[in-house]
Order: structure tokens, then C-alpha cells, then sequence
């Protein structure tokens, strides 16, 4: 069928025969991967520092995987000017005291009359379900302690299971947090320590299957707690794909991704998820969010759909949603450019931004990450150490680029062959323009590879006296050269101002364009070896980063959201109204702030 729709052949039978054939794709691969609770990734995964004192990332799930990385022990010395060895550790203390649950027998009892077995006061499962991934939450549960975690977890099957729960929390004055993936960013998961009521967890990960696949009309009824490597997998085999791809997509789920209002590496293509997410479900303490029928656009004098993008765990627990999907691309191609530098590498991304042949993705590194991807390279054989050399003679003695200069653009090109053929020519014609010459395919596809196996370098240097976090924001082509470069110094004059040892690594991705602007994502690391506190003086220097990045014409948040990690900020962007409205749009849905907790929304 699908077939037959791609061809177009039968559109005509199709349409006229007027019925949506819509169809269970059947419940979600079950692909083994079980993620660690300690840590981000995969229980298979992990970075160490080999007998022969190089890096390796254990297990074989990624190209990275199993291969000795010589070069990385190294540059990470020379740049944080620390002494990193296998030797001189920060063990975690994993898991730290965990708060014992408060759940009384009744409540418990109250749960499983809803949710039957389907629950765990386990402590460690409480723990992961009270924080996400910041610097802060990791390092907390590793070296501090969280002062307050639910106090059960639960798990509904479906909607009327979710429905029970949400009028058991209003009756019984409970606290229920929604929990997706886990992999939050902006400390919406952490639970208050002063919450009295009872924390439940609720955890959608049962409610996690393709309801039907509609092919014709291209839409997928998803529930919320479906895993986007998961989806994707499943739309795949069907011939379609959602496009939507956050870098956590090994991890995070669908209702997340609403609830945070997420963006994917390939928007240029299939945009953003306000883009393709048609219609919603979502139970509230005020009833059920629903709509008769999933339209292409729908002009409604006021949406409540539109106030869901980015609750952050707030108003309703999401339950599923109806999600655009795309014909699976006939064509995906990898690409890599190298600029001799940031301002012309932009100038290229702008003129691209402007033109009709944008690819599905371009991401622009900044010289210190090109540093990282080149000391991460794998041990080279004879042949391939030749090759680097003269690749790198190329580049600076004939080229011209100074290696400490120079960044790299990655890319994806998607769709139809003659579209991805046409992109590539215009692609190519305009980066010869801005004095940029090809980095080839292979380290275009590598660049993007690395995204995943480079999520578990946080948590691994961690071990080794270093914290490290990254943030983002939105800004006009205007601003953003300046923006990149305040924030750069900013950074340095806190690290400096506060003697702080060795030497602060600060680095910029563009990761995002739009006709009007980009989204950059920073990285900041630093050692911390005799720093008292340092997850706090960490979160200080970011807030001195957020601060200047406000003032430089950013946004507080392009994706990640606002949480309670940026929540003092938003009122120098959003003016008194808007802070009156939003706090009375929950308020109208949730009067008794039953889910999630006092974040960003209240
Ligand atoms: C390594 C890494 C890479 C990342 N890359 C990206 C990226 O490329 N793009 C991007 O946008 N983000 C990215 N993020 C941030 C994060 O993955 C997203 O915010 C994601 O959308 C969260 O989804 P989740 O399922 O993990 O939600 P969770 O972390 O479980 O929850 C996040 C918030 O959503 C709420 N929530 C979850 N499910 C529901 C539901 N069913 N109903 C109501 N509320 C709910 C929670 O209460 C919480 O407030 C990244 C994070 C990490 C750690």
C-alpha cells in the first residue's frame, strides 16, 4: 500500500474510494536496549581509560565504540591544562541517600486499585524519576543528594488508567509528575523539597505503541510514551518517518517531546515538533483536551494545543497525539564543508538559510569542536595516518587554513534523488563563495555518528574533576557572531574572577537556521579538583552566561525550555500580561497545581 501511495499510481482510486485505510504497526520493537539509571546512555556503553591510558567506549552499539582514541587523553590535558589520569578519580557515590517514600499503605493501595502491579517504590527507580540530566541533577545524585524524589512510581496502560489517577491525586491532594524519557534539561523533573503532598511518578512508558499509521492522509496516531528510536524504527519499516530527531532520540518520547516543545537535528526538512503534531490528547484535572478530528490546519480563535507546546510537565498529563509523517527519503546523502573561519562559515549558513535548496540539516562547529572531532578520531592504521597528513598538509599549506581558525559545517541532504543532487550543487557552488572546500561525505556522516557516543563523555569526565554542561539559545543573523563572542569571554572573566583551576573550555555549535536566525548551543567545562561546591559554582557561571546571552539579543531557550533551572529569567522576556496569562491558563486547567510541579508555568 504504501508503495502504491509513494508511486501515486492509485491516488485516484484512492481519494475516490474516500475511506482513510489506517493500520497497527503492532507493538514496539523490543531492541534490548536498557539505559542505566546513574548515568546517560545505555547499560552497554561507557567510556575508560584502557591499560594502554587511552579512551576507549566500551561495548560495539556505535561507530565509536571498541576503538582507542590516543589523542583524546591528551588534548584534553593540553586544553584544560589539568593532569586527567586513570589514576586520580572522583568516584561516584551512587546512589547517594535517597529519601525514603513517604506513601502511605492507603495510597499504595488507592494506586494499585488503578494501576494494579504496575507500580515500584524501589529507591532507585524513585530516584530517576525526580531529575533529568543537568550538570546539577547528575552531580547530585552522584556526590550531593536530592531532597525530594516521588515517593512512588506508577505505571498506566492507558488513557482511563490516566484518568483514575489524575482524579485520585485531585481527591487525595497528590502531586503527580509526568515522566517521559527522563532526559530533560531544565530541572522541570526535580521535585520541590518542600512539597508536602505525596509525589507519584507517573511514567507513560506502557503507553508507548503506534496506534495506527494512517498512509494515505500521512499521519501517525502515537502514544505518548512511545520512544523516538522506537518510532522511528517502526515508521520505517513501513516506509515513512517522522523526521523529527532531538539528539536524545535513543531516549526521549513523544509526550516529552510536546511537553518540552522540542526541536530535531532535521527541521530544515520536517520542521519542528509544533510542525507536525496535528492534534492531541491530554487528560487535566479539568477533563480531557481533546478535538473531533485531526485537520491539516484549523483556525480556532484561541488553541489550547498551542498553550501544551512547552508545559513542561504542567496543566495535563499528555497521553497521545496525532503526528505528521513522511515518505521515507529515496535519497540520504552526508556532507562536510571546512571554513577558514567562524564569521565565514556563517556567512555561508545565512546565504543558505535565504535560498530555495536548504538541506535537511547543516550544523556549523566552532574550532574547538572541530578539535574534539579530530581528537576523537580512532588509532589510524599506516594508511590512514598517510592520508591524515596529507589531508592536513592540503588544508593548511595549500589551503591556507590556520588550524585554530578553521571550522566545519555537517550536513544532511534528504528526499527525492534529483532534490538531494540539487541541493548538493547549490550546496557546494555556494560554499566555494564563502571559501569553504569540501570535508568529504565520510566525516559529514561522522559528524553526526559522533552526537551519540559523545553524550557519554559528560558523565564519564565527571569522574575525572571535570563538569560539563551544555545551553542554548535562538538569536538574529545579526547578532549572532557577537553573541558567540560575548559569551565566550563572559565565561572566561567568571572563570578567571574566580580563580578557578586550570583553564575554562567554552565552544559554540550552530545547530539550527532559519531565515531569521540560528539556534547555537554552547558547551562550557571546567576542572573542578579542590573547587568547593563545584556544581554550584558551575550553575552560577551559566546563569553569568544565560545573563549575558539575554543581553546580547538570545533567547532563554530555543528547545531545551525553561524549567526551574531558567525560571528567574523569564520575566526579562516576557512582560507582565504574558506572565499573567500563562500563570492563569494552568490555573484554569489545574487549579490545584496537581500536575507537575511549581516550574516555569505557575
Ligand atoms: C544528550 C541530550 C541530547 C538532547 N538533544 C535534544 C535535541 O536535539 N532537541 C531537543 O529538543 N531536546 C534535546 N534534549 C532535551 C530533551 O531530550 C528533550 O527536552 C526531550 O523532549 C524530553 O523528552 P523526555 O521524553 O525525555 O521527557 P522527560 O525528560 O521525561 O520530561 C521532560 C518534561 O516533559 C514532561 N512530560 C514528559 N512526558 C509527558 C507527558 N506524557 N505529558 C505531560 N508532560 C510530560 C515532564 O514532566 C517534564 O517536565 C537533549 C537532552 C540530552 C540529555
Amino acid at each position: 500500500l504504501t508503495k502504491r501511495i509513494h508511486s501515486g499510481q492509485s491516488a485516484h482510486q484512492l481519494l475516490v474510494g474516500g475511506t482513510a485505510q489506517r493500520f497497527d504497526p503492532g507493538p514496539p520493537p523490543d531492541d534490548g536496549g536498557e539505559p542505566r539509571l546513574d548515568v546517560w546512555g545505555f547499560k552497554d556503553s561507557r567510556f575508560v581509560i584502557n591499560p594502554a591510558n587511552n579512551v576507549v567506549l566500551e561495548g560495539s552499539r556505535y561507530p565509536l565504540s571498541g576503538k582507542e582514541l590516543p589523542a583524546f587523553l591528551p588534548w584534553v590535558r593540553s586544553t584544560f591544562q589539568a593532569d586527567i589520569n586513570a589514576q586520580d578519580t572522583h568516584p561516584s557515590q551512587y546512589p547517594t541517600n535517597i529519601p525514603p517514600s513517604r506513601a502511605s499503605e492507603d495510597l499504595l493501595q488507592a494506586l494499585r486499585g488503578i494501576v494494579g502491579e504496575h507500580l515500584t517504590v524501589e529507591p532507585e527507580q524513585r530516584l530517576r524519576r525526580g531529575h533529568g540530566q543537568t550538570q546539577a541533577e547528575m552531580y547530585a545524585i552522584k556526590y550531593g543528594r536530592l531532597e525530594r524524589v516521588p515517593d512512588v512510581v506508577v505505571f498506566p496502560g492507558c488513557e482511563e488508567e490516566v484518568v483514575a489517577l489524575v482524579k485520585l491525586a485531585e481527591a487525595c491532594s497528590l502531586r503527580l509528575q509526568p515522566y517521559g524519557g527522563g532526559t530533560s534539561v531544565n530541572e522541570a523533573l526535580l521535585c520541590p523539597a518542600d512539597e508536602a503532598r505525596p509525589i507519584v511518578a507517573v511514567d507513560l512508558a506502557r503507553m508507548n505503541h503506534i496506534r495506527w499509521i494512517d498512509p494515505i492522509n500521512h499521519m501517525a496516531c502515537i502514544q505518548a510514551g512511545a520512544i523516538g528510536r522506537h518510532v522511528a524504527a517502526q515508521l520505517d519499516q513501513h516506509g515513512f518517518t517522522l523526521g523529527h530527531e532531538p539528539d536524545s532520540i535513543e531516549f526521549s518520547t513523544v509526550g516529552g517531546w510536546i511537553a518540552t516543545h522540542a526541536s530535531g537535528m532535521k527541521k530544515n526538512r520536517y520542521g519542528n515538533i509544533e510542525d507536525i503534531v496535528l492534534d492531541m490528547r491530554v487528560v487535566t484535572p479539568m477533563g480531557i483536551l481533546s478535538h473531533s478530528t485531526p485537520l491539516p490546519r484549523e483556525s480556532l480563535g484561541g488553541d489550547v494545543r498551542t498553550w501544551l507546546l512547552g508545559s513542561e510537565g504542567t496543566c495535563g498529563i499528555i497521553t497521545e497525539a496525532i503526528i505528521k509523517i513522511f515518505p521515507a527519503p529515496e535519497s540520504q546523502v552526508y556532507g562536510s564543508i571546512l571554513f577558514p573561519d567562524l564569521s565565514r562559515g556563517l556567512a555561508f549558513m545565512y546565504e543558505l538559510s535565504q535560498s530555495a535548496h536548504i538541506p535537511a540539516s547543516a550544523r556549523m562547529v566552532d574550532n574547538l569542536q572541530l578539535q574534539i572531532n579530530f581528537a576523537i578520531k580512532p588509532k589510524a592504521n599506516r594508511w590512514g595516518a598517510l592520508k591524515s597528513a596529507l589531508e592536513k598538509k592540503f588544508v593548511t599549506r595549500i589551503k591556507g587554513f590556520s588550524t585554530d581558525k578553521m571550522v566545519a559545517c555537517t550536513l544532511v541532504f534528504e528526499g527525492k534523488r534529483a532534490e538531494v543532487k540539487a541541493q548538493e550543487k547549490h550546496v557546494n557552488s555556494l560554499a566555494k563563495r564563502h571559501g569553504g572546500m569540501s570535508g568529504g561525505a565520510s566525516n559529514g556522516r561522522r559528524g553526526y555518528m559522533l552526537t551519540y557516543g559523545i553524550a557519554y563523555i559528560r558523565d564519564w569526565i565527571l569522574n575525572h574533576w571535570l563538569i560539563a554542561e551544555s545551553f542554548e539559545t535562538s538569536v538574529a543573523w545579526t547578532d549572532t557572531l557577537a553573541l558567540i563572542d560575548r559569551v565566550r569571554k563572559r565565561v572566561a572573566d567568571e572563570h578567571a574572577a574566580r580563580k578557578l583551576p586550570g583553564r575554562p573550555f567554552v565552544t559554540a555549535r550552530v545547530t539550527q537556521i532559519y531565515a531569521t536566525g540560528v539556534c547555537v548551543y554552547f558547551y562550557f567545562a571546567m576542572y573542578y579538583k579542590g573547587v568547593a561546591n563545584p556544581s554550584a559554582v558551575y550553575h552560577e557561571i551559566e546563569n553569568a552566561a544565560r545573563d549575558e546571552i539575554l543581553k546580547a539579543g538570545g533567547s532563554l531557550s530555543h528547545h531545551h525550555g525553561v524549567g526551574r533551572l531558567r525560571g528567574e529569567f523569564l520575566p526579562r522576556t516576557m512582560s507582565e500580561a504574558a506572565l499573567h496569562w500563562r500563570a492563569g491558563a494552568r490555573a484554569a486547567l489545574d487549579p490545584r497545581g496537581t500536575i507537575g510541579g511549581q516550574t516555569s508555568a505557575s
